[in-house]
């Protein structure tokens, strides 16, 4: 007999059956290695590989995103974080750790909690009854993704993503960009004519972008993502550039519609058509981060960067995110799951890590940490209260239970544009505002939490 069933022993549902068993619940974590089966990327049967890079990022707790999360974390106790602090190796400000040995000290700190059974099983269907935490990771196994895919309807449950660069919207030059919608047509939420900001190229830089494009070093599609789909909407903006120097402009960078008022003339009294047009669109309802319609991309970050700052009216553009396409198995969170990441359709199951749609090792587990706090407080009857939104844990769940648009979400880092803007400090000193915001704010919420045994 147990009172919490985890399903999935990664980064997430180790961090999830740590913080249910320090509080003396009784967990069975069913992890599907060690069966003699494992997706395409893990490589061993231990809790909680790293798949790729042995890096959990920055350090640093006081200019970093990041490296303020790793801070709360280990505030709460955190497995992960324990277990990375054993297993570390020298790597500059950044926390990087040896991935066995680190995989072995979450097996084996689990391992010494009496009431966590780790069992070596795959689980099929979505359990109908009890409480249930569902932490299978970007490579969910097939059938248990049917399951939930029927769970919550086809649509709601991606396989890919598909992700668009997203930019800081202090960071995009408005002297030469602006808002409009195309044909002025009204926003569809009621207000002004004004939903995207518009990045407008003459004849000679649309062409020198395309080449750009073209010519840009693209990161190649691991052997098992080689036959990754491209659904309508989503083809990389490079693929699209290969089919004819014109299809862009036909495409996701159309100027019809969009008068620059930049460039008025008293012929032309609201501006003129650009030749081509870049396109933002609001991410969050904070509204401090824009993402590039239409530009999802497999070119390497660098050369996004440098491509992308060539956009007029990106040229000192910063990305909160850059683009990409993998395999990616992830829910349309902000839709399904209300705030305490239950599923809205049946309430006993709830999500942890990447599959919430949190991108990253240090994200995943943290979204597993929450989750692991919010069933030890409905297990006890206590009330939840969620991290404050100023802090790195509650920016992240606001944004994913949410706070994120439903329409592009896509998987997301943590970085400070998730966190209530602070406009009235200088650019300079922002992030150390941020994180000193943060954890002033993070004490009163710590003492609301069930003690651990
Ligand atoms: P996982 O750590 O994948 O854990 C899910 C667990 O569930 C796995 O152990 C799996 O075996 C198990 N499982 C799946 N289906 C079932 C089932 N039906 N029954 C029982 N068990 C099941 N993030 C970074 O920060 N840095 C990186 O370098 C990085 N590289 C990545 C490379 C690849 C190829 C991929 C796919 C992702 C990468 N990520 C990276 C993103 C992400 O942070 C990691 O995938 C992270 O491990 C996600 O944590 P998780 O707990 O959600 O999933």
């Amino acid at each position: 007999h147990y009172d919490v069933h985890i399903i999935g022993g990664g980064l997430a549902g180790s961090e999830t059956a740590w913080q249910l068993g320090r509080r003396g619940f009784k967990v069975r974590l069913s992890e599907m290695r060690g069966t003699g089966e494992r997706s395409p990327a893990h490589q061993t049967d231990g809790l909680a590989e790293l798949v790729c890079s042995n890096s959990f990022r920055s350090d640093d707790d006081e200019k970093n995103a990041v490296g303020l999360l790793h801070h709360e974390m280990r505030l709460c106790d955190s497995l992960i974080m324990g277990a990375a602090a054993k297993a570390q190796v020298p790597a500059g400000s950044a926390l990087a750790v040896d991935r066995d040995v680190f995989s072995a000290e979450v097996e084996a700190r689990l391992g010494a909690l009496p009431n966590v059974e780790i069992v070596r099983e795959r689980v099929d269907t979505l359990p109908g009854s009890g409480m249930t935490v569902v932490a299978t990771g970007p490579l969910t196994a097939q059938a248990l993704a049917g399951s939930i895919a029927q769970a919550t309807g086809a649509d709601s449950l991606a396989f890919f993503d598909a992700i668009a660069p997203i930019v800081y919207r202090e960071t995009i030059d408005m002297d030469i960009c602006w808002m409009a919608s195309r044909w002025d047509k009204p926003s569809k939420f009621g207000g002004e004519a004004k939903d995207y900001i518009n990045c407008p190229m003459d004849k000679d830089q649309y062409l020198a972008f395309h080449q750009g494009l073209i010519d840009g070093e693209k990161t190649a599609f691991k052997e098992w993502e080689a036959n990754t789909p491209y659904f309508d909407g989503c083809m990389p903006i490079e693929v699209m550039a290969e089919r004819g120097v014109e299809t862009l402009r036909f495409g996701p960078m159309k100027p019809v519609g969009l008068d620059n008022p930049h460039w008025a003339t008293p012929e032309h009294p609201n501006g003129r058509w650009p030749y081509a047009v870049v396109q933002l669109r609001q991410d969050n309802k904070l509204g401090t981060l824009w993402n590039m319609v239409g530009f999802q991309t497999k070119l390497k970050h660098a050369e996004q960067v440098r491509l992308f700052r060539t956009i007029p009216g990106l040229e000192k553009a910063e990305f909160a995110r850059l683009g990409g396409l993998h395999r990616n198995t992830f829910l349309n969170s902000p839709v399904l799951l209300d705030r305490q990441l239950r599923l809205k359709s049946a309430p006993h199951v709830r999500f942890a890590g990447q599959i919430t749609g949190c991108e990253g090792y240090v994200e995943s587990a943290a979204v597993g940490l929450m989750t692991g706090l919010m069933t030890a407080a409905e297990l006890a009857g206590r009330d939840w209260q969620a991290p404050p939104r100023t802090t790195a844990l509650g920016a992240l769940l606001a944004h994913i239970t949410g706070d994120a648009e439903a329409e592009s979400y896509q998987p997301m880092n943590v970085n400070f544009g998730l966190f209530p803007p602070l406009h009235d400090v200088k650019k300079k000193q922002r992030k150390e505002a941020y994180t000193s915001r943060a954890k002033e704010d993070i004490g009163g919420w710590l003492a609301t939490l069930a003690p651990a045994a």
